[in-house]
């Protein structure tokens, strides 16, 4: 049973990185205004998410660590069915199965509580001093499973895989103020972004050398919003590397997308440019699928190919005054 759990486990927590995301993920979805990520070792030795949401009362801590589909992971059929439909409420137990986890948490006009998880034994729960919303810490991941722990690299490649994490969440979410701590050392610390398209949290994240030759991207075609910074021609040799794409706040790795945006680079310039940009789609909930594999971050779309025109034009417009 403790096997299996871990080989599940290992399927939604591959490494600090898809850690950090679910916890990411859940600190949004509490409706934090202000996230603060701690990383030890590239997250090897401790990995922390702290923030103001809305917390969890003392009574169902035991339940946001609690294995939800146990009898569902009877079989490997089970598991390749339960991996296919992304272990839905399961991230937390995940964590619990192959690391030590702590949460400590506090609801607003509730007391604060702590709990404890190690390798899958979940520990008793006690009242702690906390400040409103959540601090979840993971340390010493996978340090009981050696057959996943040679599946991870050095820390400063996990510290790397972590920093991409915190970024693309920071540009996902510009109204959230996030902080980053690396090793004891203050990383990037973003407060929220007012700007008006909320581009100025990308050009933060993305650094000043992108910023400096980037166009701004803002169209709405239809039910279809676009924005975002696309590079200059001239920074085309610049040495960040960046295409990143986004829809309806989710980071995604996307072929139309990446397509239109190469397609709009050649019509403008004619040349063999690779093309850095970071674009951020917005459409209707009912127009795209998110999380076809939740771990692969990938998107289908309702109607590709509207998609890829309206791409398409927003960054042609937008590289447009680089011919000028
Ligand atoms: P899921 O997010 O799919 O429900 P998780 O295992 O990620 O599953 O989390 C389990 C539960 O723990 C969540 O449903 C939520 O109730 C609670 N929880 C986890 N993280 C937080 C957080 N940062 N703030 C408030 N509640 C949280
Ligand atoms: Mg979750």
């Amino acid at each position: 049973d403790t096997l299996i759990s871990q080989i599940a486990a290992g399927e939604v927590v591959e490494r600090p990185a898809s850690a950090l995301r679910e916890l990411l993920d859940n600190a949004l979805d509490a409706g934090s205004t202000r996230i603060t990520v701690r990383i030890a070792q590239g997250g090897l030795d401790m990995l922390s998410v702290e923030d103001d949401g809305c917390g969890i009362p003392p009574d169902e801590l035991p339940l946001a660590l609690a294995r939800h589909a146990t009898s569902k992971i009877a079989s490997l059929a089970d598991l390749e069915q339960a991996q296919s439909l992304g272990f839905r409420g399961e991230a937390l137990a995940s964590m619990a199965a192959v690391a030590e986890v702590e949460i400590v948490s506090r609801r607003r006009g509730q007391p604060g509580a702590r709990i404890s998880a190690a390798n899958g034994r979940l520990g008793e729960v006690a009242p702690a001093a906390a400040a409103p919303g959540t601090l979840i810490t993971l340390r010493r991941l996978f340090h009981e499973i050696p057959a996943r722990r040679s599946f991870l690299k050095s820390a400063a490649t996990e510290a790397g895989w972590c920093i991409e994490v915190f970024k693309r969440a920071a540009i996902a979410h510009p109204q959230v103020a996030w902080s980053l701590w690396q090793d004891g050392r203050a990383g990037m610390q973003l407060g929220p972004d007012s700007s008006p398209l909320g581009l100025q949290r990308l050009a933060d994240v993305l650094g000043k050398s992108f910023a400096e030759h980037a166009l701004p991207v803002d169209a709405r075609i239809g039910p279809l919003a676009v924005r975002g910074l696309v590079c200059r021609p001239t920074a085309a040799r610049a040495r960040a590397e960046v295409q990143q794409c986004f829809v309806n706040r989710r980071w995604v790795r996307d072929r139309v997308l990446a397509h239109a945006v190469r397609a709009a680079y050649a019509d403008v310039l004619h040349g063999a440019l690779q093309p850095q940009y970071a674009l951020l789609v917005e459409l209707p909930p009912e127009r795209v699928d998110v999380n076809v594999h939740p771990a692969k971050s990938e998107v289908r779309f309702r109607e590709s190919q509207a998609v890829h025109q309206a791409v398409f034009h927003a960054v042609q417009r937008a590289l447009a005054p680089a011919l000028a």
